[in-house]
């Protein structure tokens, strides 16, 4: 089946849930834009690198997967070397940040030789494509796959989540004279197949969350499982221990900010769902807030510019570019300069840490 017949089944499934149900929450059209089982944008294909939609920080270059097994190092000393110690990758892509973290950590070979590899990936294409990947991996590590966090066994617990929660479901809301209303996606009657943007008549379920008394936004985005999730992950290292980095992209403006991208271009994100990534701006400080009140400690956010270079990706640049072609080495900085200048991922991009209490300080975060 091509993409595109499947991004057609998936828009006449939404159109018959809307004749059936009513809008639906923004929430909704962006799990079944990017999930569906079926037809869903991760479930059916790779949609990394440059001959797919978007490229992410470990395509870049191996600096970034390399830089953040040393920043594991680090914590995991602090932790006071604890064996086992299960690393969590949520949404691995191509397995690419694990394999550079992998030769990275050869540096230390008792943490090594501690790390259990847990790959939550919810796509059966990734998941085949990393599995494929990482069984070259010399040595082999121990690597298990699960659908969800919750899954993963307890233990102490270092995780990474680089792009991952741009991808979870948001629900939209606009303040009313009357309270808040949720933004909802209909069918476009004006225009066959389209779909466009809505505003409830009244309260909807997702409306009641919200606290009546917080006037202070026009408009708001939240996102329950980003939410919940950062709850799971501060609440697993407070009662185990361990260190969490997250970094994604963060909204330079205000108001919503659910963005398609497709073919390295900005796309509409109602047109042709399941055809384009869709990806909403992350909330560290709602993050850091639910992380602080599950009892764990919170590092940053800050930008990954001035993460990578406290974790010295400049002087690791220089090493990789010894002795190598002049072709190669000016390869080597571009990356750095895309993972790590303001005009590119430097500041548009943050990192927070999320960590058992003892972790009172961790690379990458120090006061400066
Ligand atoms: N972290 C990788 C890939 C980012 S793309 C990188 O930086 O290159 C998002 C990844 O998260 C994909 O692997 C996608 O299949 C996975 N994913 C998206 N939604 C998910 C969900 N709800 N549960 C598990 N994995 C999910």
């Amino acid at each position: 089946m091509t993409n595109c017949h499947q991004s057609s089944l998936l828009a006449a499934y939404l159109r018959r849930l809307i004749n059936a149900n009513g809008p639906l929450t923004v929430a909704r059209y962006m799990s079944e834009a990017l999930n569906n089982p079926s037809f869903g944008y991760y479930t059916t294909r790779d949609p990394l690198g440059t001959r797919g939609d978007f490229t992410t920080a470990p395509e870049i270059s191996q600096m970034f997967g390399e830089l953040i097994g040393a920043w594991f190092i680090d914590c995991w000393r602090g932790l006071g070397a604890p064996d086992p110690v299960l690393l969590v990758e949520l949404g691995p892509g191509r397995g690419t940040l694990i394999s550079d973290l992998w030769r990275g950590i050869a540096v230390s070979p008792d943490f090594r030789a501690a790390v259990r590899f847990c790959l939550v990936e919810a796509s059966p294409v990734l998941r085949s494509q990393q599995q494929q990947r990482l069984s070259n991996l010399r040595p082999l590590p121990a690597l298990d796959w699960y659908s969800r966090l919750a899954d993963v066994p307890d233990g102490t617990l270092m995780l990474i989540g680089n792009e991952f929660f741009d991808a979870l479901p948001v629900h939209q809301f606009v303040a009313g004279a009357d309270g808040w209303r949720e933004r909802l996606i209909d069918r476009d009657l004006c225009q066959a197949d389209a779909f466009r943007y809505v505003l409830s008549h009244g309260r909807t379920p997702a409306t009641a969350w919200l606290d009546s008394g917080n006037k202070s936004a026009d408009a708001m985005e939240v996102c329950p499982s980003g939410l919940s999730l950062a709850h799971d992950i501060a609440e697993r290292v407070t009662r185990v221990g361990g260190a969490a980095l997250i970094i994604d992209f963060v909204a330079n403006y205000l108001d919503f900010s659910l963005q398609a991208v497709r073919g390295h271009d900005h796309h509409d994100p109602l047109m042709s769902p399941g055809s384009a990534d869709l990806a909403c701006a992350v909330n560290f400080a709602a993050l850091s807030k639910v992380a602080r009140t599950a009892g764990a400690l919170v590092h940053g956010p800050r930008g990954q510019g001035a993460f990578l270079e406290s974790l010295g990706i400049s002087s690791r640049a220089e090493r990789l570019a010894q002795g190598v072609s002049a072709e190669t080495s000016q390869m080597i900085h571009s990356g750095r300069r895309r993972l790590t200048e303001p005009g590119f991922m430097g500041e548009l991009f943050q990192a927070m840490a999320i960590t058992s209490g003892s972790l009172v300080s961790v690379a990458g975060f120090e006061p400066t």
